[in-house]
């Protein structure tokens, strides 16, 4: 199989361990606000293996890591007056599921696998949704580097976060 030309990555995280890419929309209309978010990521970079679990506590890990995701607990924080519900969440990571689908995406002949996620939340009172505070970059241990592209009212951005670093994001005035 030929080498994936520049133009086919475009808009595509690289695999590099230890980094993952997070990507924020934010729309406002008449009825209200949707916020999304879509996280790529080695699983690598998630969970420290990439492989199908093999023992109980990876099994254990990659059971945490999924259900951690599909419920955002922790990653973020949403300013309450802005009233948004998580109204979708999906997951995939065909490497950590017991019986993957037939045609599901395997790992690369090297072993290497990623990890997909897409949130959306409805917010009430989109006015009020003027930024949000990220933890993400600070919930797994092999993470290092995270790169958020936001695509808001106004403009878009882009910040690198580290571990350490405050993820507070603000678009509005
Ligand atoms: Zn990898």
């Amino acid at each position: 199989m030929a080498a994936p030309s520049a133009q086919a990555q475009h808009g595509h995280a690289a695999h590099v361990h230890g980094q993952a890419r997070l990507e924020l929309g934010w729309d406002v209309g008449p009825a209200g606000g949707q916020l999304s978010l879509a996280l790529e990521a080695p699983l690598e970079s998630l969970l420290g293996f990439e492989h199908a679990p093999r023992t109980a506590a990876q099994r254990q890990a990659a059971q945490a890591l999924l259900g951690r995701l599909r419920t955002a607990q922790g990653l973020w924080t949403l300013p309450a007056e802005a009233d948004c519900r998580l109204a979708q969440a999906q997951v995939q990571a065909p490497v950590l599921e017991a019986a993957p689908a037939p045609g599901a995406a395997t790992p690369d002949a090297d072993g290497h696998a990623e990890l997909q996620a897409q949130w959306r939340y409805d917010c009430a009172r989109p006015a009020a949704l003027t930024g949000l505070q990220l933890h993400l970059q600070g919930q797994f241990a092999p993470l290092r580097r995270l790169e958020v592209q936001a695509a808001v009212p106004g403009g878009q951005f882009r910040r690198v976060l580290g571990r350490q670093d405050r993820g507070e994001l603000r678009w509005g005035r």
